[in-house]
């Protein structure tokens, strides 16, 4: 089958202020390199975590799948379409219909003089989608009912500051979804919730997921979301895919050192990865953007640094195993 999103070497530069200084003495432009020759792709009714720290350039990837930025560099296919090449308003606009985001926090991306009726209706008005008052309340109130906010005549009077977090993420994605969309970038969508309503709006999105036949970008700091979310991790560090593969697969058996830090920094222990949380394989923080190492991105905090190599020479993501794709020189030694 054809993926439903495909990435194909996707970059982002984004220029540095030059000092004018540096501008007349011929310095050389400096640019934070966020997404750097980045590639996947989504297959239908699947969910694609894209997990890491912040910095690491998955807000970013997820902004250029929405077309919310343009890529330096690299290709992005919907269905087949290339969406780099969408240039007018209403291919922009149909393709806004096509893929929606879900945010962080919800109350931020909604009016608060709406009502919640009013935050649902907007998106079918400005796609023009039910002609009558009526058809319009009607997908209001389906959608409504499909994110368990029910009965929907008790919320659709209620402006956003009314509900509790986990009832206005779920207005988000009522919101997301009363488009039908074909894809959802869903960025930190349960970040900001309690812990204990996590997996009840990871679940929902999931049961939606089956019913509606949506496809979901998922970005993520949190690998435990992401194993119980997700049916493929990428981990990003500095710009770069460092491993990628079927959740299961990278979450038991991670090879790249930057994946087993971030399963060590796991609050709570993933049972089967025990064996791991004993080492403490990370040292000191994420290195600015705009001054990336060289080899290996990794190599200033990793342990098993081999020097001459690693910090020479850049390696390339490999398939490690079948579909488990390793960026590493040390891959399977280690
Ligand atoms: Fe560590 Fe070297 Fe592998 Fe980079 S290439 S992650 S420095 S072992």
């Amino acid at each position: 089958a054809e993926p439903v999103l495909r990435v194909e070497n996707l970059k982002k530069y984004f220029p540095i202020k030059r000092g004018l200084l540096a501008g007349l003495r011929g310095e050389p432009p400096r640019f934070v390199r966020a997404v750097d020759g980045v590639s996947f792709e989504v297959y239908k009714q699947e969910v694609f975590a894209l997990v890491g720290e912040s910095g690491c350039g998955k807000t970013t990837t997820g902004k250029l799948v929405m077309k919310l930025l343009e890529p330096t560099d690299g290709k992005i296919y919907l269905e087949g379409q290339d969406v780099t090449e969408l240039k007018t308003q209403e291919e922009i606009k149909a393709y806004r219909r096509k893929v929606q985001m879900v945010f962080q926090d919800p109350f931020s991306s909604m009016n608060p003089r709406f009502r919640i009726y009013d935050v649902l209706e907007e998106p079918l008005l400005i796609h023009g989608i039910g002609e009558t008052k009526a058809e319009r309340e009607e997908l209001i109130y389906k959608a409504l009912e499909m994110v368990k906010i029910v009965p929907p005549e008790d919320y659709v009077g209620r402006h956003p500051h009314m509900l509790s977090g986990g009832q206005r993420q779920r207005v988000a994605i009522a919101r997301a979804l009363i488009l039908n969309p074909t894809f959802i970038v869903a960025d930190e969508p349960v970040s900001m919730l309690d812990v204990s309503i996590r997996a009840e709006v990871l679940e929902l999105m999931k049961e939606l997921k089956e019913k509606m036949g949506v496809t979901y970008l998922y970005i993520t700091h949190d690998l435990s979301t992401a194993r119980y979310f997700a049916d493929h991790i990428a981990v990003m560090y500095l710009g770069r895919i460092v491993e990628m593969g079927p959740a299961k697969v990278v979450i038991d058996n991670p090879i790249h050192p930057y994946t087993r830090a971030l399963l060590a920094a796991v609050p709570e222990p993933i049972p089967e990865r025990r064996n791991i949380i004993k080492e403490v394989p990370i040292k000191g923080e994420v290195p600015n953007a705009a001054n990336i190492p060289p080899g290996c991105r990794f190599h200033p905090r990793c342990l098993y640094m081999e020097k001459g190599l690693c910090d020479v020479k850049h390696p390339q993501l490999v398939e490690y195993e079948h579909n488990h794709w390793v960026e590493c020189w040390l891959a399977g030694k280690i």
